[in-house]
């Protein structure tokens, strides 16, 4: 496309009820000029909401179903009722459309309640209304206000492959698809809107990208229209150097590198789903976390590497994981032996943090909601096997902080009173990261940001 285009992304909070969707349709206003292409989330918690219907439907629990389906239709009419209240006719056409999709929820969700059973890909479709409501009624909304907006929805552009919960995008038919969908959209609109988190297959069944996706739908939109850039709005004022909620003293981020961006997400930074930043990297598209209570911060830029300084820029940590040591005598001196454990890993489809070996062991993270039964299983017919789940990783991001004299001792001097275990230092030389005991991972953090934070110019590069 030739045109300038941004893709501005609102989650859930940016779109909770009347006052934030009032407030995010004001700054959408405020940047007619570059042709938004806005990308939605569901309500706040209504995806969650969607998770219980689709547990307590699939566990025949009528009652239970017939109340939450209620709060979900009453929420989205409330909401229709309040936001159109200036414009009946409109506000007409809106409650028609909502109460269509919630019939057909309604249907689904009986469906599967009088068979007890829910396949994956019905609980696709499910969880997919969250967006499809707010879309709608937000598109309805701006046009009430007389911002003409067209709406896409996003299953015809956005493919995935089978995966029903947890679609990996087909990149290419992505981008073949997208910038015509979007432009035809556009014709005699200022902006047009579409949701996060949906999609579909290319036999086109729904899919959705997995919880917290819509941040990767609007970067791999951003990247099919070649964005000038994407914002992704959210409930706080960007990104911070450890998470405020556990840890005191945290600074805010101006900008930050997309390599960082990614580590940060990876380990234990809630900012970003962590697939975000791939797209964006594809076509260097400088991605903006902001605030949409208060729309005239900076925010935190996300950018190319080469315009950050070198330095850390975070402690991120995953409170919960578990650690599984792995020990075989057979290991000396053999090979294939770890392609052999690692192919378990595969097969099992769990997914590897740090992993670090030695002689005859081999200590592996991964996450803790990963399912580990049959792995562990299957590996101890020919290892020892411990897991240990009191534990939690901490890791230390920033520029070629690998590279900075004195970083290492910087970073470990603070611990001197707890067990580190798994030290790894990423080969990406941003990245170094430990385990260490659960219990002691408050204290970990925060002295360490304390640590790092407060004389970052005594590190030298060398
Ligand atoms: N609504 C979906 C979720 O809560 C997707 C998103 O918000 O990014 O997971
Ligand atoms: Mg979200």
């Amino acid at each position: 496309m030739d045109d300038i285009m941004i893709v501005m992304k609102f989650g859930g909070t940016s779109v909770a009820n009347f006052e934030a969707i009032t407030r995010t349709i004001f700054i959408v206003g405020s940047k007619l000029d570059q042709k938004p292409v806005v990308v939605v989330s569901a309500l706040s918690k209504i995806t969650d909401l969607l998770y219980k219907i689709a547990d307590s439907a699939a566990s025949q629990d009528l009652a239970q179903t017939t109340e939450l389906l209620g709060q979900l239709r009453e929420r989205h009419v409330n909401l229709v009722k309040e936001l159109l209240e200036q414009s009946p006719m409109i506000m007409e056409q809106a409650l028609a459309r909502v109460n269509e999709i919630c019939n057909d929820l309604d249907k689904l969700a009986y469906a599967i309640c009088a068979v007890g059973e829910l396949s994956d890909r019905n609980k696709a479709i499910l969880i997919s209304n969250g967006e499809l409501l707010s879309s709608t009624i937000i598109c309805f909304t701006m046009n009430a206000k007389g911002i003409k907006t067209g709406f896409v929805d996003a299953r015809r552009m956005m493919v995935t492959n089978d995966s029903y919960l947890k679609g990996e995008p087909i990149v290419d038919e992505i981008a073949a698809r997208v910038p015509g969908i979007i432009s035809e959209a556009y014709e005699g609109m200022n902006a047009v809107i579409t949701q996060g988190f949906i999609a579909s297959n290319m036999a086109g069944e729904q899919t959705v990208l997995g919880r917290g996706g819509s941040d990767y739908s609007a970067s791999l939109i951003g990247m099919a229209i070649d964005a000038e850039r994407i914002e992704i709005w959210t409930d706080v004022d960007g990104v911070r150097t450890a998470d405020p909620r556990k840890v005191k003293n945290t600074k805010y981020l101006e900008k930050i590198s997309f390599e960082e961006a990614a580590e940060m997400a990876h380990f234990g930074a809630k900012v970003l789903h962590p697939l975000t930043i791939e797209p964006a990297v594809k076509k260097n598209i400088p991605l903006y976390v902001l605030n949409s209570m208060n729309p005239s911060g900076k925010g935190t830029a996300i950018l190319r590497n080469e315009l950050i300084e070198d330095g850390v820029k975070s402690v991120s940590f995953k409170e919960n994981i578990k650690v599984i040591n792995i020990f075989s005598m057979k290991m000396i001196n053999t090979s294939g032996f770890l392609r052999r454990v690692f192919e378990i890993f595969s097969e099992n489809k769990v997914s590897v943090d740090l992993i670090s070996t030695s002689e005859a062991n081999i200590s592996v993270t991964v996450d803790a909601g990963e399912k580990i039964d049959r792995l562990v299983e299957e590996l101890s017919e020919f290892c020892d096997v411990i897991v240990d789940d009191d534990k939690a990783q901490v890791s230390v991001i920033g520029k070629n902080i690998v590279r900075l004299n004195g970083m290492l001792k910087k970073t470990f001097m603070p611990l001197k009173r707890c067990n580190v275990y798994m030290i790894s230092q990423g080969a990406s030389f941003v990245n170094i990261s430990f385990v260490v005991d659960r219990e002691e991972l408050t204290e970990v953090v925060q002295d360490l940001h304390d640590h790092l934070f407060d004389n970052p110019e005594e590190l030298e590069t060398y």
